[in-house]
């Protein structure tokens, strides 16, 4: 199998540095495998997507010096994410959800992996044809048939898949026909993915597209989620705390070529990994 590794940007906003260091290190690993380097935008978001950003990443990337193999975006490819989901649902795995997050709030959930728990009010439920729900995992049933499943990342080593740490996560969204977790665990099987690549603050999401993989039959692949960069003061960096985007950085007239050697160079500490993300 050709190694295969992508940079999977949404267009909610501009991309920046900490982008740029997940992109070329993808790029970097697959030119060193003789492999591929992907690019796919995962523009699902509903208005919170940003089209003409699209555009802006390929600019970026290319300032960066790098080349790309693009995929399609995930807007094309929606008959996949709701036939993967219909089989979930005959299935048993999904059930509807109609809650609000205020409604969610109120009950006080407990935190897990990936925000609060859902305390499950709607298990049990069956579709209401006319009323809009999201669609969530259950997860306890999910486990029971999967068994225990493991999961390698390149930097952590062997893992133990344990999706319940999130709970029984949205796996289909009210106003979406998939959330991030079923798109991107079925395009990264459709595009051959054989390494994800992407930061450390996505590590905790990996158990619940491991057990997405164990009950859709798709192939697994291996992880590595680098460290975050960080700021001057030791933060995670983010443009809302002033960190320039690569575009503002293009614009300016700055060596996009020359920041891609710094980066690789290591002169912008990656500071937070899953050990402390
Ligand atoms: N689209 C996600 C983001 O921009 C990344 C998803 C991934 O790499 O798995 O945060
Ligand atoms: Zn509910």
């Amino acid at each position: 199998m050709t190694f295969t590794t992508r940079f999977a940007p949404s267009p909610t906003g501009p991309l920046h540095l900490g982008h740029a260091y997940s992109a070329l290190l993808a790029h970097d690993m697959a030119q060193a495998a003789g492999g591929r380097f992907l690019l796919r935008i995962e523009d699902i978001d509903g208005p919170r997507s940003r089209p003409e950003l699209a555009d802006e990443f390929r600019r970026d990337l290319e300032w960066l010096g790098l080349e790309w193999e693009e995929v399609p975006a995930q807007s094309t490819r929606l008959a996949t994410y709701e036939e993967a989901a219909h089989d979930l649902l005959e299935r048993g795995y999904l059930y509807p959800c109609t809650c609000t997050r205020a409604e969610i709030e109120a009950l006080e959930p407990r935190l897990g992996s990936q925000g609060a728990i859902y305390p499950g009010t709607c298990k049990g439920r069956l579709l209401d044809p006319g009323k809009s729900a999201a669609l969530r995992l259950d997860v306890d049933r999910a486990m029971a048939d999967t068994g225990e499943l493991v999961w390698e990342d390149a930097l952590a080593g062997c893992q133990t898949a344990d999706p319940r740490e999130a709970g029984d996560v949205v796996i289909v969204r009210k106003e979406a026909p998939a959330s991030y977790h079923l798109a991107a665990t079925l395009d990264d099987a459709a595009d051959g993915v054989t390494l994800v690549t992407r930061g450390a603050d996505l590590f905790a999401a990996t158990p619940i597209h491991r057990v997405l993989q164990a009950l859709l039959g798709l192939p697994v692949p291996r992880w590595h989620h680098h460290g975050l960069l960080l700021d001057d003061s030791g933060q995670k960096l983010a443009k809302r705390r002033g960190s320039p985007s690569l575009a503002d950085r293009r614009e300016s007239g700055e060596d996009g070529r020359a920041l891609a050697a710094r980066l690789r160079a290591g002169e912008f500490p990656a500071g937070i990994t899953l050990a402390n993300s």
